[in-house]
């Protein structure tokens, strides 16, 4: 099966050559998702890491990252697959406005690698991507966070729910914010929308972690609509301290 899959992979790459999530360029060889010489570029998050947000730490012995130490955070804890470097943002930044969502294949397959075991373990009741704008995804085409939840589905044969959070408001640049500001300012950009009943364990997908914020906003929404445990993944988390 996976022999055949890679077969049939090949034979749309002769069509549509597959470029690369980082360079851009045209990967070589066949076949592959992402140049060998490139995936060195992206940097996995590798232990010790903060026991909240996933993000890694100097210490072994370093429990939190000081951003989550004086916080609470609804959600039980994140699962980070690269750290957020130039690269990322790069390749991120490309997916978004350059309409490169092939690049979620290979994002896709790098984050069932590094958790697959562990999720199928959590087996969660329903994946729930957080949403972007209406009008944003009518602009791009797609919700990145989405696309990864459906891949990751695909693999848990657990269902994904994009209608259990609404956003219904666009929220403008927050680096000027204080985390309590932030985190307001996001809880009003999301709303209720509805679980499949019996969702009570969720796994939150989203893109980048950067404060974490619009995830504890989600999380929180989601807690008052019934849900028991929150455990997040998200594709990049910055450097902890
Ligand atoms: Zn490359
Ligand atoms: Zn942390």
């Amino acid at each position: 099966m996976k022999k055949l899959r890679k077969i049939t992979k090949t034979a749309a790459d002769l069509f549509y050559p597959r470029r690369c999530p980082v360079c851009f360029d045209i990967v070589k060889p066949m076949g592959e998702l992402i140049c060998p010489e490139c995936a060195g570029k992206l940097v996995p998050v590798k232990n010790p890491v903060c026991k909240k947000c996933g993000k890694m730490v100097n210490h072994e012995r370093t429990e939190y990252c000081l951003d989550c130490a004086g916080r609470e955070r609804t959600f039980e804890y994140n699962l980070a697959v690269f750290e957020y470097n130039d690269q990322a943002s790069s390749s991120m930044s490309a997916i978004k406005y350059k309409n490169k969502r092939e690049y979620l294949d290979f994002y896709r397959e790098a984050a069932w690698y590094r958790f697959g075991k562990r999720l199928a373990v959590m087996n969660p009741d329903v994946i729930v991507p957080v949403p972007i704008h209406p009008a944003r995804r009518r602009e791009r085409g797609f919700n990145q966070a989405a696309i990864l939840a459906f891949g990751l589905s695909e693999y848990l044969k657990i269902p994904v729910c994009e209608k259990a959070l609404i956003r219904w408001k666009k929220t403008a640049p927050q680096k000027e914010l204080s985390p309590i500001e932030r985190l307001r300012n996001l809880r009003q950009a999301f709303e209720p929308g509805i679980l499949p009943p019996g969702a009570k364990k969720i796994l939150l997908i989203d893109d980048i972690y950067t404060t974490g914020s619009t995830l504890e906003a989600c999380a929180q929404i989601l807690k008052i609509m019934g849900a028991r445990q929150i455990y997040t993944l998200t594709l990049f988390i910055g450097r902890g301290a």
